[in-house]
């Protein structure tokens, strides 16, 4: 291959890759070049299980380009680990029993995930409650709340393939007889810092809640009946939870296992450890996103509009080589090999959704937005559908297909049982230079903190650019906005900047949620998204954008409420 790609790489892209991902080879670090040409290699191997033409060459050249071009990245795992036999998933869903054992089993199975850096979901709604038998011996078991610390420590033990640290998501269905100990359990945010939590929401709970009834909770260990809480009660418990530290979000159980592409398979207990993803027991999900950033092109007159082509073609590339990814990984255990390869879930994603809308000078929070986020997104989707169909043709369907959703007249014939969703993209938004996910800009400025103490100021490149352009760039602003002044209190700043400029805390909490409805409309999986709130927000409000978050469809809501946490959730900064 000798194709060459102009450098596209930010100053922080290449920190971040140089500091974390990039190998040393013969004591000096390999370029970026060969690291994409390294991912590009080992993924295209795949091609040859199904081909013995040119395939794996001219697969491996485009996953290349598209990776050098910072169009579409591959999760951070895949990134770091595509040696011969490294594991490349991002993350996992681990079952836990009831039994010691069983337990103490997956405390082991997390620490070989993590080791392998990956994050888990778990659900604990299986543990016996606190003071239930043990042995005939009543008034002794624990409950699922203690023992979740012993997940956190094995994570926390095993650094992520020696360089990040490993996220988690606890989950807690709301009618396990523990439920309201588990709401307070991160009462102090700093406890656990490596755990989120979320309940998982019934349809039967939501009865009650809307006509003001109880319900009933339950034993898992014998599946009776075991006392009953009011509904708005507990709501209220995790409103005000939620409003205080963050945690717990929800997950609508019901919803999703309604959803899910095959029930016949068991029911999905849990979500992945940042919301994204829904999995079955022992399943892992490979994660890609499509950059948007790079996505549009210059128009007849100059004006920059969307490549939807460009989209089309790097959603059925994505699929290409996530469907890649599943066939070459080293999985840490032969059951998350096996309930991989039996549905063949990918999660292809998108990064760059705010600067796409700031270079068409669109409001992230306008109907034009959520028309515009609807139609790029509905594109993926179904191109994303399209390139599984195909690859179906040639290598079969997912083994589980029948008895699956899509088994039906007319079904579609796919290779994997679930295609889109919405990733995160932590590390992934910085190596592209982009803003990550789905997430409106946090600020214009911020302060780097740089070596001896020194700080600087880094101002989002599109916001200097239309400054510039329209004379009202100062250091005056950019002192005001790092101060914290909102754009919209500035004199003299032009309406049209104050619309388009518009970062998290400014962007109401019903276009947050209303922008996640409609991307859930277009995907399989969930997303990954946190619904942030003034400081001045209270815990009904919380509730209420809850409740709205359900009735606009999505199947999971986080909400943040600003100055909240003295520190933001381990998933959300740089993964330091
Ligand atoms: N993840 C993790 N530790 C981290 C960041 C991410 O375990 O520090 C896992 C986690 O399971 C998350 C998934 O990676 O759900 C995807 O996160 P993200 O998109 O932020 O990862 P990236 O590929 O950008 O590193």
């Amino acid at each position: 291959m000798n194709t060459i790609v102009p450098p596209l790489i930010t100053k922080n892209g290449q920190r971040v890759l140089e500091k974390r991902y990039l190998k040393r080879v013969n004591d000096r670090y390999e370029t970026i070049d060969s690291m994409f040409r390294r991912v590009a290699k080992r993924v295209a191997s795949a091609e040859s299980l199904y081909s013995s033409g040119p395939e794996t060459q001219i697969m491996e050249q485009d996953f290349f380009r598209a990776m050098a071009a910072l169009e579409f990245l591959p999760n951070s795992p895949t990134l770091l680990n595509s040696d011969l036999d490294g594991q490349i998933a991002s993350c996992f869903v681990l079952p836990v029993g009831d039994s010691i054992d069983e337990i103490f089993e997956a405390v082991k199975n997390t620490a070989r995930v993590h080791q392998s850096c990956g994050g888990t979901g778990f659900s604990f709604s299986r543990i016996r409650p606190e003071g239930d038998v043990v042995h005939d011996q009543p008034g002794i078991a624990p409950g699922p709340v203690p023992f979740i610390q012993a997940f956190s420590l094995a994570s926390n033990l095993v650094k992520q393939g020696g360089v990040r640290q490993g996220c988690n998501i606890g989950i807690l269905n709301v009618d396990h007889p523990d439920i309201l100990k588990f709401i307070a359990m991160k009462d102090d945010p700093e406890y656990l810092t490596n755990f989120c939590i979320s309940v998982a929401i019934t349809d039967k709970f939501l009865d009650a809640l809307f006509t003001g009834g109880d319900y009933d909770l339950i034993n898992p260990r014998t599946g009776q009946i075991q006392g009953y809480l009011n509904a708005q009660f507990v709501f209220d418990k995790i409103t005000n939870q939620s409003w205080k530290t963050g945690d717990p979000g929800l997950i609508f159980i019901d919803r999703i296992n309604r959803d899910q592409p095959t029930p016949i398979l068991g029911k999905i207990e849990a979500v992945t450890s940042c919301a994204e993803q829904v999995l079955l027991p022992f399943e892992c999900c490979h994660l890609g996103s499509i950059n948007l950033a790079k996505m549009l092109k210059n128009s007849t007159d100059g004006t920059l509009v969307i490549d939807y082509p460009k989209i089309a073609r790097t959603a059925r590339l994505g699929i290409r080589f996530l469907d890649d990814c599943i066939d070459i990984n080293n999985y840490p255990l032969p059951q998350i090999e096996e309930a991989t390869k039996r549905t063949r879930k990918i999660g292809l994603s998108v990064m760059g959704y705010a600067d796409m809308l700031v270079m068409l000078e669109i409001p992230y929070d306008s109907d034009l937005a959520l028309e515009t986020a609807n139609k790029i997104m509905r594109l993926i989707d179904d191109e994303a559908h399209i390139a599984s169909q195909e690859l179906a043709q040639k290598r079969g369907v997912f083994p589980a297909y029948s008895g699956s959703k899509y088994d039906r007249p007319n079904g579609q014939r796919l290779r994997n049982a679930s295609c889109t969703m919405i990733a995160p993209t932590g590390s992934l938004s910085l190596i592209a230079g982009c803003n990550n996910g789905i997430e409106p800009f946090f600020s214009m400025v911020f302060v780097r903190n740089i070596l001896d103490g020194e700080h600087l100021l880094e101002v989002n490149p599109y916001f200097e650019t239309y400054a510039r352009e329209n004379g009202f760039f100062s250091e005056d602003l950019l002192y005001r906005l790092v101060q914290g002044e909102n754009l919209r209190d500035v004199p003299g700043i032009p309406e049209a900047a104050k619309r388009i400029f518009v970062t998290t805390n400014q962007v109401k909490p019903e276009w947050h949620v209303r922008t996640q409805g409609v991307f859930q409309k277009n995907i399989d999986g969930a997303i990954a998204k946190m619904i942030n709130v003034p400081a001045s927000t209270t815990p009904q409000e919380i509730g209420e954008i809850f409740l709205m978050a359900y009735r606009e469809g999505v199947k999971g809501v986080t909400a943040y409420r600003d100055t909240s946490r003295k520190i933001q959730s381990l998933c959300n900064d740089e993964n330091g």
